[in-house]
C-alpha cells in the first residue's frame, strides 16, 4: 500500500464519473479516478448521441466521452487503468484494491461503474460469446457485411442497434419477446421505415445454433402457436438491458431489488458517511448520459462537502 492517501477515488469514467472528476478537478480536489475495463463506458459503444444537450447536430459517443474526459484531466484529474476488486469500507481512510495494482486509501470515494450488458443465459449463448454472440452493435457491427442478423430486445438500445446495423447487414431480423414494444415512439418509428429490417414479435428465443466454429441460428418458439423455427442468421446481437456493476463492493452498500446502489433521494449519498454513488449504478429509472452527467455533479459537490465538513487534508 503506498502512503498516499487520495481525498477522493472515483471508480468508472462514464458520464457520471467523469462529470464528478471535472467538477473535484475544478475546485482544486485532486481526484484520482480508476478507469476500468470499458474506458468511457456505455456511450464508448454506442453510435451517435443525439439527445445530449449542447450538440445540435449530435455528436458520437467515444468523442464526448473522450472530450470529458479531457475536460477533467485539463482541471488536473489524475487517472489510473485498473479493475478495482474490493473497497474496504470497515476503515477509514477506505481501502481500494486494484487487482494486480496493489491497494491505495482514500478519504472518499465515488462509485461510477455503471451497468454491464446483460446476456439472454440460453443454451449455445456463452459458446458463441465473440464468434456471432455481441452485446455491441458499434464493436462488431462490421464484421456482418451482407449477413443476416437477429438483435433481441423491444427497447430503444434495440431499435438504435438493428438501424444501425442495417449499415452493413442485408437483413437485420427483430426478435422481442411479447407483441409490444418498450421502445420509445420516435425509436420504434425509424425502425419500422427501414425496409432492412424485418419482425418476429412475440417470439421467445431458445437456443444460439452454431457449427462449432460460429453462429448459424437462432431457434425461436412463435408465442402465439408453440411453433419452433430456426432463423439463420451469422450473428446475433442480444440488447435486453443491462446489471449495475455493484458485486465487487460484497454488499457494503445497501442495494435494491434490481441491483441499483440506493442512495438517499435527491443526493448522491450512499448509506456509507463518505462514499457517493452516480450514474447509472444507481439509476433504475432513467439512465441517461445527461442524467449520469447530473448526478455526476450532485455526487462531486457533496464530496467537497463532506470533505470540508470532516477537515479532511486535500
Ligand atoms: P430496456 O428499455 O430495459 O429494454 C430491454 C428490452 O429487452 C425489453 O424489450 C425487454 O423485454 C427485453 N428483455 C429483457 N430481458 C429479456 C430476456 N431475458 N429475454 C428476452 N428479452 C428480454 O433496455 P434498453 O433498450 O437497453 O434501454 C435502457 C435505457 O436507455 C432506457 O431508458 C432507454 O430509453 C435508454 N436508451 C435511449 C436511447 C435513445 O433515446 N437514443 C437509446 C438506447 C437506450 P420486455 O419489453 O418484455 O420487458
Amino acid at each position: 500500500m503506498t502512503d498516499t492517501i487520495y481525498p477522493t477515488v472515483i471508480v468508472g469514467t462514464g458520464p457520471g464519473g467523469l462529470t464528478a472528476a471535472i467538477y473535484l478537478a475544478r475546485a482544486n480536489m485532486q481526484p484520482l479516478v480508476i478507469e476500468g475495463a470499458e474506458p468511457g463506458g456505455q456511450l464508448t459503444t454506442t453510435t451517435e448521441v443525439e439527445n445530449f444537450p449542447g450538440f445540435p447536430e449530435g455528436i458520437m459517443g467515444p468523442e464526448l466521452m473522450a472530450n470529458m474526459r479531457k475536460q477533467a484531466e485539463r482541471f488536473g484529474a489524475q487517472f489510473r487503468t485498473g479493475w478495482v476488486t474490493n473497497i474496504d469500507m470497515s476503515q477509514r481512510p477506505f481501502v481500494v484494491t486494484i487487482e494486480g495494482a496493489g491497494q491505495i486509501r482514500a478519504e472518499t470515494v465515488i462509485v461510477s461503474t455503471g451497468a454491464s450488458a446483460k446476456y439472454l443465459g440460453i443454451p449455445g449463448e456463452a459458446e458463441y460469446v465473440g464468434r456471432g454472440v455481441s452485446t455491441c452493435a458499434t464493436c462488431d457491427g462490421f464484421f456482418f457485411r451482407n449477413k443476416r442478423i437477429v438483435v433481441v430486445g423491444g427497447g430503444d438500445s434495440a431499435m438504435e442497434e438493428a438501424n444501425f446495423l442495417t449499415r452493413f447487414a442485408s437483413e437485420v431480423i427483430v426478435v422481442h419477446r411479447r407483441g409490444e414494444m418498450r421502445a420509445s415512439k420516435i425509436m420504434q418509428d425509424r425502425a419500422r421505415a427501414n425496409e432492412k429490417i424485418r419482425w418476429s414479435l412475440d417470439s421467445t428465443p431458445l437456443e444460439v445454433i452454431g457449427d462449432g466454429n460460429s453462429v448459424k441460428g437462432l431457434k425461436i418458439r412463435h408465442n402465439a402457436t408453440g411453433e419452433e423455427e430456426i432463423i439463420e442468421v451469422d450473428g446475433i446481437f442480444v440488447s435486453i438491458g443491462h446489471t449495475p456493476n455493484t458485486a465487487f463492493l460484497d454488499g457494503q452498500l445497501k442495494i435494491d431489488d434490481l441491483g441499483y446502489l440506493l442512495v438517499e433521494p435527491g443526493t448522491a449519498k450512499t448509506n456509507v458517511d463518505g462514499v457517493f454513488a452516480c450514474g447509472d449504478v444507481q439509476d433504475r429509472r432513467y439512465r441517461q448520459a445527461i442524467t449520469a452527467a447530473g448526478s455526476g455533479c450532485m455526487a462531486a459537490l457533496e464530496c467537497e462537502r463532506y470533505i470540508e465538513n470532516n477537515g479532511i487534508h486535500v
